[in-house]
């Protein structure tokens, strides 16, 4: 697998890990982990903490390990352990033979727990939930402490041995850190390090009723795995002195180094796995990998390409401040990917039917179309022509407004590869609707140009009606109509939901594309990027996904912002 390129920028987490092998941290080695929960499919925000590892561990001559963080017996399954590693993989990062689970740690993690019994730095709690809140306090003041903590380390670790024993009922006890119960972090105030939870892992089974928390098994696990540099996002900041406290304990020698970065955020998309299912549950999409959702799996359904992600993640940078990036600054990465190589089409979403009254009945012909002008490499197709042909139904007005230049009774226009048209007349239905256009052609305008220099101010695309094939377009807006879907923490995520995310239309496109593999791209000449989806495709009947249509606002928005900036220094 070639390394992607596009992420070798210089920035804080680089610095300080340049340092760190100057000063022979480590033997000078640099492991690196991807620590997923299986819990759901990776989304956008996860490709940056990807790219991250992965990135910085290829520079420095290191490993990336993929951790699968699967301490959490609920939600987790191997379903979801699968759908994480191939979208990894698409994104373009291997990780060989590192492939690890937390779950693999358990008895380990188990001894290291008893260890820190008896050494006196954790104790058997009976404070139930509520009380441990209560108990922990509010950062502004001391914890109480619980009636536990003095408890004799032996007593402590024959309670542990009937925790593991399945001897107590579901949250009867917990293990905790004996840290401190002032500390001003409320994580240090002794963090839970095992519950009992009597829940069927997607792994072990039932072997075990008692789980390590987050807090205990993942510093414990990079260092088993000689990890180095334990990097992800800010919300765990405030557990480092904790992950630093535990590793301390326990002896390790060489602890690995938490660093912290901030997540991506994008607008109109919400970055959270747990958040997904009650959507798929309530129907708003129709699984992980809808193609209006943001994960990988859904955007690489949907017609994303991994360089388009990769493109968007070296161009927001790491750093430790929180910010929100324009979707439309993704949007543009993917048009500048697909430009260049998308082959060019012509299909039509919504069909109004054009009949060349001065085309020979029953005769036809195939035309030379460009497959993509910005690839001279690429070359030429034949598209059929006939008498009946299928126009875009906006590409027409019966009463034209001043600045529509498309086609209109009596007026000529062009239609891409083929020849000038003119409308003689719009036939309508009982309703008024018009249904079909008659028009005649002119035989010298052969590929679109007329030979005594007429011209024309508007160029259709089409396709030949007895030749196009019918297919399915499904047509994508964003799923959310919130900028910020997310608003404040507790609110419902259906909410914010687009109404108008869907829509289905049948379309006609050119037959070439007749054998296209699930997956292929086009763009759709003036329309957009479409792909073949990979769910529901069939050769009978064509699906085709609108990955994004043509209109770059953020190129748009740049240029403005550009021309402002010059006005202004003026
Ligand atoms: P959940 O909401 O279910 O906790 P998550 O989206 O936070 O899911 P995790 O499995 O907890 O996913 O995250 C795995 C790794 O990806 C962590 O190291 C985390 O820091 C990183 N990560 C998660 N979200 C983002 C994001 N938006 N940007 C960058 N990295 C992220
Ligand atoms: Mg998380």
């Amino acid at each position: 697998m070639s390394e992607p390129e596009n992420n070798h920028a210089s920035h804080f987490i680089r610095d300080i890990i340049e340092e760190d092998v100057r000063a022979g941290k480590h033997d000078g080695e640099v492991v690196t982990r991807f620590p997923p929960e299986p819990n759901g499919f990776l989304h956008i925000g996860h490709a940056k903490a990807i790219s991250l590892d992965f990135g910085v561990a290829a520079d420095f001559g290191g490993r990336c390990h993929l951790r699968f963080d699967d301490t959490n017996p609920d939600k987790e399954s191997l379903e979801f352990v699968e759908g994480i590693k191939r979208d990894v993989r698409w994104l373009g990062f291997d990780w060989g033979e590192h492939e690890y689970y937390a779950s693999d740690y358990f008895e380990n993690l188990h001894d290291f727990a008893v260890a820190l019994i008896r050494s006196g730095k954790a104790y058997v709690c009976d404070l139930r939930v509520e009380e441990f809140k209560q108990y922990r306090g509010v950062p502004t003041r001391p914890g109480k402490e619980s009636p536990s903590r003095d408890r004799p380390a032996d007593e402590n670790e024959e309670l542990f041995r009937s925790m593991r024993a399945g001897e107590f009922e579901d949250g009867a006890f917990v293990l905790r850190a004996r840290i401190d119960m002032a500390s001003p972090n409320l994580h240090m105030r002794d963090p839970a390090l095992y519950r009992i939870k009597r829940s069927t892992h997607y792994r072990t089974a039932d072997t075990w009723c008692i789980y390590p928390t987050y807090d205990f098994a993942h510093c414990v696990s990079d260092a088993i795995e000689g990890v180095t540099h334990s990097l992800c996002t800010l919300e765990f900041e405030v557990h480092r002195p904790v992950y630093d406290w535990i590793l301390e304990q326990l002896g390790f020698e060489n602890p690995p180094r938490q660093i912290e970065f901030a997540p991506l955020n994008l607008n109109y998309t919400a970055l959270s796995k747990r958040l997904y299912e009650p959507l798929i549950q309530a129907g708003a999409v129709s699984g992980w990998d809808d193609p209006r959702m943001p994960t990988l799996a859904a955007l690489r359904r949907r017609g994303y390409s991994a360089e388009s992600i990769r493109a968007l993640c070296a161009e927001v940078g790491v750093t430790k401040f929180e910010s929100t990036t324009d979707v439309g600054l993704l949007e543009h990465h993917l048009r500048q990917d697909l430009n260049p190589r998308a082959p060019r089409v012509m299909g039509v979403l919504r069909p109004l039917k054009v009949v060349l009254t001065n085309y020979p009945e029953g005769e036809g012909e195939a035309l030379d179309a460009i497959n993509n002008p910005e690839d001279p490499d690429a070359g030429s197709r034949k598209v059929p022509f006939s008498r009946e042909l299928y126009i875009e139904r906006d590409d027409f007005h019966e009463d034209p407004p001043k600045k529509f230049f498309r086609l209109a009774p009596g007026r000529e226009v062009r239609l891409r590869y083929a020849y000038f048209i003119t409308c003689d007349e719009a036939l309508k239905d009982a309703d008024g609707n018009i249904v079909e256009l008659r028009c005649h052609y002119d035989p010298e305008t052969k590929g679109g140009d007329s030979a005594d220099g007429r011209k024309v101010k508007a160029t259709l695309h089409w396709v030949s009606a007895p030749h196009a094939l019918k297919t399915e377009i499904r047509l994508y807006e964003r799923l959310f109509a919130d900028e910020n879907p997310l608003g404040d923490k507790d609110r419902d995520l259906s909410e914010a939901l687009n109404p108008d995310s869907l829509e289905v239309v049948t379309g006609y496109v050119e037959p070439s594309v007749a054998s296209a593999e699930t997956g292929s791209l086009y763009q759709f000449e003036r329309l957009g990027y479409f792909c073949v989806d990979s769910e529901d495709s069939t050769p009978e009947r064509m699906v085709f996904n609108r990955t994004i249509t043509l209109r770059d606002t953020w190129a748009k928005a740049t240029v403005e912002r550009t021309a402002m900036a010059e006005f202004s220094v003026k």
